[in-house]
């Protein structure tokens, strides 16, 4: 910014944290997530090759009043930073869990994931609020997978690697997200009690076109595999970058590909259209008779 002017011009209320709007904001994402404006929204993680979805993850939106349908990225930073994100946390694994066990009726073998941010990584109070959850609603510990930011790991890997030990002892399944763009050293990876890795869609969207992107995602699918993990990749658009995944043996893929996440009654629609829960998909025979 050259003139002041232009600063007034570019200023950035986001950054102020005492703009009247960020203000009103807090108190409205108080009484939001009292009031039931938090809506889910669920997308599949369909297992490859065989398009079995055995996992949903649920993505919070806040139905605001004057403003819409607010995406994550406009107010979890938000609740980060005012302390309101155990609120916020609590409401969406027990709305996510209550869904699931309502679900399972139908869908036995299916769990939920669950974003947890990096400063409830860092609680050591977590692990009781996940409990709690899971006996409110009735849900099975087998049944939540909690997907956590590499970011969580490197503020306070040891406190992590606490919570981690004791959700994951509980029967819980973690899942470390976004996997590439921070810097978690193999040595942290490996003693960490993780199930899953999800590459960040970064690197699967660039994975046709940047060499240095398809060595990437190779490399991580290999390193997932070696440490006994399930590999998935995030941020799936096209029918070609899911084959080449499936060429690297991606174990399961997520985007927009095969859906956007949607809510709760539309995801189910989808599922029943897209594989039968109990049956094999048919392949054709190698010798027909
Ligand atoms: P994430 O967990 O990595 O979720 C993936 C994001 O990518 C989602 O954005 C999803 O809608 C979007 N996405 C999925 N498929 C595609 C695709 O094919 N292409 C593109 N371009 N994008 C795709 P969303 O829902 O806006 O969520 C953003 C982030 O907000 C999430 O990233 C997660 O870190 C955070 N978040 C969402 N829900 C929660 C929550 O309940 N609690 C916390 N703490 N964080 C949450
Ligand atoms: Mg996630
Ligand atoms: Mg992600
Ligand atoms: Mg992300």
């Amino acid at each position: 910014a050259k003139t002041s002017h232009s600063k007034l011009v570019c200023y950035d209320d986001e950054q102020n944290n005492y703009s009247p709007d960020r203000l009103a904001m807090i108190g409205q994402l108080r009484s939001a997530i009292d009031n039931d404006e938090l809506r889910l929204h669920y997308q599949p993680k369909v297992g490859q090759p065989d398009g079995h979805v055995t996992c949903v993850e649920a993505l919070v939106r806040w139905q605001h009043p004057d403003r819409g349908l607010l995406s994550p990225d406009k107010f979890v930073p938000l609740a980060e930073q005012t302390g309101l994100i155990d609120d916020l946390t609590r409401w969406v694994l027990t709305a996510a869990l209550r869904q699931l066990t309502v679900w399972r009726r139908a869908r036995p073998d299916l769990s939920v994931a669950v974003n947890i941010s990096e400063r409830s990584m860092n609680h050591l109070d977590l692990p009781q609020m996940v409990f709690d959850a899971m006996n409110d609603t009735g849900a099975e510990a087998s049944a939540l997978v909690l997907e956590i930011t590499e970011g969580a790991l490197v503020t306070d890997p040891e406190r992590a690697g606490v919570v981690m030990q004791h959700l994951a002892g509980a029967g819980v399944r973690l899942s470390l997200d976004d996997f590439g763009e921070g810097f978690t050293s193999l040595h942290t990876l490996s003693g960490l009690p993780l199930n899953e890795l999800k590459i960040d869609r970064i690197f699967v969207n660039d994975v046709l076109n940047g060499p240095n992107d398809a060595a990437i995602v190779r490399s991580v699918v290999e390193l997932g595999h070696n440490l006994n993990l399930q590999v998935v990749a995030e941020g799936v658009e096209t029918a070609e970058i899911l084959a080449l995944l499936n060429q690297m043996g991606v174990n399961a893929a997520q985007g927009y590909y095969f859906s956007p996440p949607l809510p709760a009654e539309e995801i189910m629609d989808w599922l029943a259209a897209s594989t039968p829960p109990n049956e094999p998909l048919q392949l054709p025979p190698d010798n027909p008779e």
